[in-house]
């Protein structure tokens, strides 16, 4: 099943008389289950896709749809919902409450969502059963990424979308990080994309967007998706 599909996806932005042209016609499928990495260059388009993708932001031509509801034109009360229920976000700086333990971080989003999973559960798929009364500032950088990925994933989202997910760590935590997207894409068979300029990252995915230029100019399948070592 299709869970994303771009047509003709186009993004401008006016800056005075400057016309600045971030995405020039995309088109996609996105199957429900599938893990995606979109790779690109700085200044490819990236983040933009990435806002389009999340419903942060609209597109200027085209089309977009989440399961056949278009995002295109759409009131931005289908949109907030949209981000709400349908869209867990992994961010490069993890974006956790200082404020809060990583149970508290988690239950953030718990709270709020229609049919979320067990704070406890998923702290403990990601590794952080025993960190789970820690502040943000009491965890590693890996650790607070994964209970950035524990807060995405508890809301029991259809898709996964995280913006260079391993930009702020190490290597080898990293692939730790990665390798716990990945463990969520198969028990829950849910939709994971990665946006990122890392080339490392494609590996892991089933197919690999190339975006150039404001275009995707190629898609590979990768036939043995592998964790990076
Ligand atoms: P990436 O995330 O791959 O670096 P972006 O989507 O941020 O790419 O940017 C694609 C192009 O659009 C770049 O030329 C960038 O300068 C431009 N751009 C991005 N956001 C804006 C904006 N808000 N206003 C004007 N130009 C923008
Ligand atoms: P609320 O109305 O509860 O503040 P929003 O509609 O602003 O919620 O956002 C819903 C979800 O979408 C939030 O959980 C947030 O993580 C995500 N989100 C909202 N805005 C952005 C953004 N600009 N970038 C990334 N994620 C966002």
């Amino acid at each position: 099943d299709i869970i994303l599909k771009a047509r003709k996806l186009t993004k401008f932005y006016q800056m005075g008389e400057v016309r600045v042209e971030a995405l020039k016609g995309v088109d996609f499928d996105i199957y429900a289950g599938e893990f995606v990495v979109v790779l690109g260059p700085s200044g490819s388009g990236k983040s933009t896709m990435l806002n389009l993708i999340g419903g942060m932001d609209t597109a200027s031509s085209g089309e977009i749809y989440f399961k056949d509801r278009p995002l295109h034109g759409a009131p931005e009360k289908v949109l907030t919902e949209y981000r709400r229920n349908a869209v867990g976000f992994v961010f490069q700086f993890y974006n956790l409450m200082p404020n809060l333990t990583a149970y508290e971080n988690v239950m953030l989003s718990v709270e709020i969502a229609k049919n979320p999973l067990k704070a406890e559960d998923v702290l403990e798929q990601v590794g952080l059963a025993d960190r789970t009364d820690r502040f943000p500032a009491q965890m590693s950088g890996g650790e607070q990424q994964r209970v950035a990925i524990a807060r995405a994933v508890a809301k029991n989202p259809e898709i996964l979308l995280c913006d260079e997910p391993t930009g702020a760590l190490d290597s080898s935590t990293g692939i730790q990080v990665l390798k716990v997207l990945r463990d969520f894409n198969r028990r829950y068979k849910k939709t994971v994309i990665i946006i990122t300029h890392n080339a490392a990252i494609a590996q892991m995915a089933d197919r690999v967007f190339y975006l150039r230029d404001g275009r995707v100019n190629r898609i590979e399948k990768v036939a043995n998706p592998v964790a990076p070592e």
